[in-house]
Formats: C-alpha cells, structure tokens, sequence
C-alpha cells in the first residue's frame, strides 16, 4: 500500500463525524485517518516532523507538563520527572511490575503491593490512566491542529493480550482526554486491515502478523475469508520488545567498562545516557554494520554480528510464541500464506530473517511498521463511521471464563480461544433450603479446580425467594463485548431477581502467566482429573447426608432403635471419609450409607401411599 505523506491543513475538511483511528503506543503513539479525497489512510503529521508521538511525559517544578518529543529530550536531564512506557504499567499493581521495576527511572509507588499503580512526579501522583491521557491529549490537539477541525471521537488500539483491566484503562484514558473512544481494537488486528488483506471479498487466506514493538510482543493468527477477520489464535510476551534490545545493549557496555548494575541504578543520568546510545546503535545498525560514538571519556562500539548475538534469546523468545500460537490454532509453519511485520523493532534485519526462516517465506514489510496500526485503527473508524458496511471482525478470549461450582470446581462458560463478541448461558439451583443468596465467583483459566485459576471478580444474588433446595433456576450469563470486557449475570428465573457485575480485574496476567497457565493445565491434567473425581465425591457425599439428615428428620418413627443406630453409623463413617483424600472410601461409605437407607425410602413411600389411601373415602 502507498504510503501518502500529507498534511491536510487546507481548511477544506468538512467531514461531519471525523473519527480518528490512535495507536496508543508503549514507545511511540499516533493518530491516522482516512484522507477524505484519496480514501487511503494517512498518519497524521506536521509538516516534515515525524508522525511519532514519544509515548513520554514530562512535568516541570512550575506544574507544566509537556509530551512527546520535548518531554524526550529530559529522560536524560531530568529522569526522577520524565514519564516513559506508562503503557507497561496501565491496569497493574506493584506486585506485577516488581520484577521490572529498575527499569523505570521514576518512581513507582510501592507502599501497598495489592492495589493499581501509580507514579510519583514531585509531591503528586498519577495513575497510569491519568499518564494515558496526558499523552492521549496532546494527539487529540495535534489531530485538531493538522485537520482545522474538532476531533471527539476515536478508535483507539491495544496489544491483543491486554485483559479487561487494561481496556477499561485505555478506555478510561480516551474519556479523560476528551475523546469518545468507540471501539478498542487488537493492535494486530488493525495492522491486517492497514495491509488491505481481506478487502477484497473473494480472498481466502491465513496471515500471521508478527507485532514487535518497544515494550510488547503479539503474533496472532488471522483467517480472513468474505470479508471477515477472525483472529484464529494469539500469543506474545508484553515485557519483551525493543526496549530490551536497548537493555542487552547496555548491558554489554557497561560490562565492557566495569560499570555495576548498582552504579547504574543509582546513577540515573548515566543509566538513560547509555539507554538513549544503545537504542541509537540499534536503529543504526539496521542500516550499517558498525556503530561507534565517543562518550564521556569512553567510545561505545557495536557491530552487526555482535549485536545479533545480543538478541538473538530475545529474538528465540518471540519464534517460540509463534510455534505456540500455531499449535493453539492447530496450523503449521506451512499454512500461513503471510506474514506481517508490525513495530519498529521489525526493521532489525536478524528480526526479519528469523521470522522468514521460521515461516518458510519472506515477510510483508511494506508497510511503515510504525504505522500501520494506527492506519488500520482509521480503517476500522471508517468502518465504524458506516462507511465500509461489509466487514466484521472477530477477536478471541486468550484463557477460560467460568464459575466456581460445588466442591470448588471450575465450571467452564466460555472456553478459551472462543471468538468474541461471544455470550454463553447456564442453569444453576442452590443447596439448601430457602437459600436466600447465591455467590457468584468468576474465575479464568485451564485448571479444573477454581483455586488454581485466577479470580476475576464474586458477586452475590440476593433475595431469591424462600424455595426448597434444587427448585430455583438461577442463570448466569456471561456476555464479552467487542471490546473484549465481561459482563456477568445472574437471574434467577421464578422470581426474576437479577443482579450483574462488569468485570474489571485488579490487575493484569503478563503473558507469561497466561502460558504459565495453559502450560500448568497440561502438566496438571492428570491431578486435575483426580482432584476433580475427589471433589465429586465430595459433593455427592454431602448432598446424601443432607438428604439422610432430612428424611430421619421428618420420618423417625419408620425406624428402629437398632436401624437409627446403623444410619448414624453410617453417617458418621461418612462424613469422617469426606475429610480425608481419599475418592474411593468416600465412595464406599456412600454406598454402605445407601445399603441401610435404601429400604427406609421404600418404607416411606409405602407409608405415604397407603396415608393416601386412608385418607379416602372409599
Ligand atoms: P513501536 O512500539 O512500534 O513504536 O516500536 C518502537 C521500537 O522500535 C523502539 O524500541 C525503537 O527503538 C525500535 N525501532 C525504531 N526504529 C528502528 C530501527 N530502524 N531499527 C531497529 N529498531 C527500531
């Protein structure tokens, strides 16, 4: 696709709903529309600057705050009050972060472990969101700068492992900005669009796009026949990019020059000095094979070869959640038909032969990888705006979506790799008797038992009117968005009381807890199973000492002295079983407590019809 450099400042623009397509990016942001005479897609830029908007923010002791490149220019000077990657930390707590957090040269507060982050500038602070919007404010005013016309509304893209706490925080960020953010899009997903593929209605074919940018790593799988985009399976790493290139870089410097990780950390101008070099060398080394500058009495030097060494574990990193993520849609190398590059760190050739080399063919590069997103992002705007009827996009959930049912089982609504917009629906009853309140707890993730998945989020229906255990019929629907947020339900039938929650979990699953968990799942099948058989028993067990309980209740004088003893024995063994591990005893006492019990229910059922009997006139 040509690429049209353009700026649009001829006044003439009168489009009624200008929706503009934002890649909110980690190191660099944003904003494209589609040009209103060429039709094409066009990043928006100011003359011969650079369409790239620094993801950095900077905060002055006067309370000024500048973004994008200007803020840049203090992640040397003035790194305690320069903001960068605030992206890294959008949805997350401390607790996500700490093992990256030297990375960050400002502060991030750390007094309470559990909550979301925020960042301390001076004596105020920010929340990620908060950092978002400043950034997402400075391309709203650039966009009504360059166009001569209001811009409120926009689409705004995300890596596709961000889970719901980190849409609803780029979401929010739109809102803060002044801007209606109407859809959020996978990053990859409107990279496919930017390429064009899919237009066309008669084409049938499967792309992998291969997104590596500075701080985030997507491939995702897309399938796309008669116009539609469906995202077949999707895998990354969101703390692995450019950003550790320019790391392992670093670090080969400072060990060449006996410079420790501590005089580094404590060092904070020396630490960005060298980062900024490093992340220099690296572009320039796209293009050349050695790199040298003089700096602070040292000359930094890096080649080609060298280089290529550095990040080739990285680089094996990125091809093995490729190999994954074809294994999850069930293809081989040999099924994809392209392949696209996305994110500035692509251009780096020892990138692209890697990639080729894995998929068996060259890759798709024509595209400004660092724009595409946010061509694509005004595609699906044009697309929202009603201008391009024809195509539907279909994203997918990365782990399981369930409840937790008796016994502390996970049962699955919407198994993972499913395609949302998606909803799903089931029948649940309560326990006990005139059982006010029922305790929804929503869980995610691969494991059959709800403690080894991760909560999203518990709520309760309350007021269910007083019925006998088993009668109610309590539904609970799960619905995902296009935005890919949950929504959760439960109604109970009878009585129509309802109660729902929107799920925004606390914090986030890095990718790789995401493969922590699916790879947990396989290595745990078989405990799974038995912990799964165990809980059944379990429940089974207590649901017939319930009913035993319940039927000596109300029909003791049908048994003998001798028969209560046996039941009470018997119930007694059992409930000793339930609290050992133990599926088979559990089973054994079931079955001795259903031998003794067996004739009473048959005695009461006599007694009962011949109650009956007597009680008609013949
Ligand atoms: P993005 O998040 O897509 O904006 O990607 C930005 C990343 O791409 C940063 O880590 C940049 O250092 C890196 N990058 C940009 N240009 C080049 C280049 N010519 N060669 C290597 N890496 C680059």
């Amino acid at each position: 696709m040509a690429k049209i450099a353009i700026n649009i400042a001829t006044g003439s623009l009168q489009q009624a709903d200008m929706i503009v397509g934002i890649d909110l990016g980690t190191t660099n942001s944003l904003v494209a529309i589609i040009h209103p005479e060429s039709k094409q897609p066009v990043a928006l830029k100011e003359h011969d600057s650079s369409s790239l908007v620094p993801s950095v923010v900077h905060f002055d002791e006067t309370g000024n705050i500048a973004v994008g490149e200007e803020a840049r220019e203090y992640l040397e000077t003035d790194p305690q009050n320069t903001v960068f990657s605030a992206k890294r930390l959008m949805g997350k707590s401390y607790r996500d972060i700490s093992e990256n957090a030297s990375f960050f040269s400002y502060r991030v507060i750390d007094d309470d472990t559990d909550s979301l982050v925020k960042v301390q500038v001076g004596d105020k602070f920010y929340s990620p969101t908060e950092l978002s919007a400043f950034i997402l404010k400075e391309l709203k005013q650039r966009a009504e700068h360059i166009l001569k016309t209001p811009v409120t509304k926009a689409v705004i893209t995300v890596p596709a492992y961000f889970n719901d706490a980190q849409r609803q925080a780029t979401r929010d960020a739109g809102k803060l900005a002044g801007l209606d953010v109407l859809r959020i899009v996978n990053e990859p997903t409107a990279a496919s669009l930017a390429y064009g593929i899919g237009l066309d209605r008669e084409q049938e074919t499967t792309i992998a796009v291969y997104d590596l940018g500075g701080g985030t790593f997507d491939i995702s799988l897309l399938r796309i026949a008669n116009g539609i985009f469906e995202v077949l399976s999707t895998n990354g790493n969101t703390y692995l990019g450019g950003d550790d290139f320019d790391r392992a870089v670093v670090k080969h410097w400072t060990h060449q020059f006996n410079i420790s990780d501590e005089e580094l950390k404590q060092n904070h101008e020396l630490a960005q000095g060298f980062r900024l070099r490093a992340e220099e060398a690296k572009k320039y080394l796209s293009h050349h094979d050695t790199y040298s500058v003089a700096w602070h009495n040292h000359v930094l030097e890096l080649d080609r070869d060298t280089f290529d060494g550095l990040i080739a574990p990285l680089i094996g990193q990125t091809i093995e959640c490729s190999r994954l993520a074809l294994a999850d849609a069930g293809l081989t190398a040999a099924d994809i038909d392209s392949i696209v590059m996305v994110g500035g760190s692509t251009r780096v050739p020892a990138v692209k032969n890697a990639v080729s080399g894995f998929f068996g063919k060259a890759v798709n590069d024509t595209v400004n990888p660092d724009e595409v997103v946010a061509l694509g992002a005004a595609i699906q705007a044009d697309i929202l705006a009603g201008n391009n009827k024809d195509l539907l996009l279909l994203d997918i959930t990365p782990l399981s979506l369930g409840i937790e049912t008796m016994g502390g089982l996970m049962d699955v609504l919407i198994p993972r790799n499913a395609k949302i917009p998606t909803k799903a629906g089931r029948q649940y009853t309560t326990q006990k008797d005139g059982q006010g309140d029922m305790r929804i707890s929503v869980y995610q993730g691969e494991r059959d038992l709800v403690k080894d998945n991760r909560k999203l989020a518990e709520f309760s229906l309350k007021g269910i009117p007083a019925m006998p255990a088993g009668l109610p019929k309590v539904e609970v629907s799960f619905l995902i968005n296009a935005d890919g947020i949950l929504l959760v339900k439960a109604k109970e039938l009878r009585s129509g009381v309802e109660q729902g929650i929107e799920v925004r979990p606390q914090y986030g699953l890095t990718d790789a807890e995401v493969e922590k968990m699916l790879l947990d799942s396989i290595t745990h099948a078989k405990d799974d199973m038995q912990a799964r058989a165990l809980a059944e028993a379990r429940t089974e067990g207590e649901q017939i000492l319930g009913v035993t309980e319940k039927f000596i209740a109300k029909n003791s004088g049908l048994l003998s002295g001798e028969e209560m003893i046996a039941t009470a024995e018997a119930m007694q063994a059992l409930q000793l079983a339930l609290t050992m591990e133990d599926k088979n005893l559990i089973q054994s006492k079931i079955e001795s407590l259903n031998e003794i019990s067996r004739p009473f229910a048959e005695r009461a059922m006599d007694a009962a019809v011949s109650g009956a009997l007597k009680g008609k006139k013949v």
